[in-house]
């Protein structure tokens, strides 16, 4: 159906662009262009920058930034690495792929990983933690690279959804080993298909990602170093992503002025918990505007009649997906909120009506 607010507008988000994401899909392949060309390197550098690192290299997902950060800090069989229950499917898979067990601890009131839950979870085994910046907000990232150091364990940031977001004036992606970002269409920063990157300081993991994104060959010998993957960022999506990550802190200021719109139009209501506001440090770039909402399906359903696209991340523990085989923590939090949350029209394109549009429907529905 055609929603009267959709939760994000492709179209119009092409539409506005047109004249510059055409010109940089032409004129790459009219140089031909295709294969780890300048558009890639100049992508990498103009990420590193905004990210406030040495090194960022593109790869074909944030799987596989994570999946390759992993196996570059050497992380492998009989290790443990500690993350959320409250994470998309592939901050676990990536674990799992390295070889690695996955342990699982619940998240606090702002949806990231509750720092007193990881100092419980860590054992002789543990030997990294993969923090993840949920909804574009970072993790308390002074208490975790605090017990980090004092247990040695390996940072590698799942920051798929929190590029722009900072913490401490630094941004997402900049603290620890190891930053893993998504070019996924539907992120802030989306390409025109998949990609991802991994930003880091450390020149190792840098080459050692460079290796395993594309057969493990050094370009320039001809030797392989490794068992590799073909995992490469396209050049076409970087000339693309080049070109929008020039308009990314225009469109973050815009998320945030939606995202306070909301909280100003929904505060007081009862039944609807809201998400945190930013400040002390953190600024928030809301790749998703998320509320916990009591008979949240019941509002999706309703919000759904009024016209209004909402989605819900997640309606199930991951834990619960019996194919993934991974062991049933108590994760009471994560529970909690995957009966509760949903997630609320949030782009680009979002307008100051689409806003409002959303809050009196919500109103009208607890009202
Ligand atoms: C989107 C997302 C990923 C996966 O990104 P892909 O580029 O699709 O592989 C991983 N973790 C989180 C938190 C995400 O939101």
């Amino acid at each position: 159906m055609a929603y009267r607010v959709p939760f994000v507008d492709p179209r119009e988000h092409y539409r506005r662009l047109k004249h510059e994401i055409d010109a940089a899909i032409i004129g790459t392949l009219a140089q031909g262009d295709l294969v780890l060309r300048g558009q890639l390197r100049s992508f990498e550098q103009h990420l590193a920058e905004f990210v406030g690192v040495r090194y960022a290299v593109g790869v074909n997902s944030c799987y596989h930034a994570l999946h390759l950060s992993l196996l570059a800090a050497g992380i492998g069989s009989g290790d443990e690495v500690v993350t959320v229950g409250h994470t998309f499917v592939a901050t676990i898979s990536a674990v799992v792929h390295a070889g690695a067990s996955p342990v699982l601890v619940d998240v606090g009131k702002d949806f990231n990983m509750d720092m007193a839950c990881l100092e419980r979870a860590i054992t002789p085994r543990t030997r990294a933690v993969i923090p993840v910046h949920l909804n574009g907000r970072v993790c308390d990232m002074d208490r975790l690279s605090a017990l980090a150091a004092r247990h040695r364990l390996v940072v590698i940031e799942d920051a798929a959804q929190a590029l722009g977001a900072s913490f401490g004036g630094r941004g997402a992606g900049s603290f620890g080993a190891a930053g893993c970002f998504s070019f996924y269409p539907f992120k802030a920063l989306g390409g025109i298909g998949d990609g991802g990157a991994v930003t880091t300081n450390d020149p190792e993991v840098a080459r050692t990602v460079t290796l395993l994104r594309f057969n493990g060959e050094d370009r320039e010998t001809g030797e392989f170093h490794h068992h590799g993957y073909t995992a490469l960022l396209d050049n076409v999506q970087a000339a693309v992503l080049d070109v929008k990550l020039r308009h990314l802190p225009r469109w973050i200021e815009h998320r945030r002025a939606m995202a306070a719109r909301y909280t100003e139009g929904l505060r007081g209501l009862a039944g609807v918990a809201l998400p945190p506001i930013d400040g002390d440090g953190y600024h928030d770039s809301f790749q998703n505007y998320v509320i916990r909402a009591h008979r949240r399906d019941a509002l999706r359903a309703f919000l759904r009649e009024q016209g209004v696209e909402t989605l819900v991340h997640w309606s199930k523990p991951v834990w619960q997906h019996k194919g993934l085989g991974l062991p049933g923590p108590d994760l009471p939090e994560t529970e909690a909120l995957c009966e509760e949350v949903i997630s609320l029209p949030m782009s680009a394109e979002t307008t100051e009506e689409h806003v409002d549009a959303t809050v009196a429907a919500i109103r009208a529905f607890y009202g």
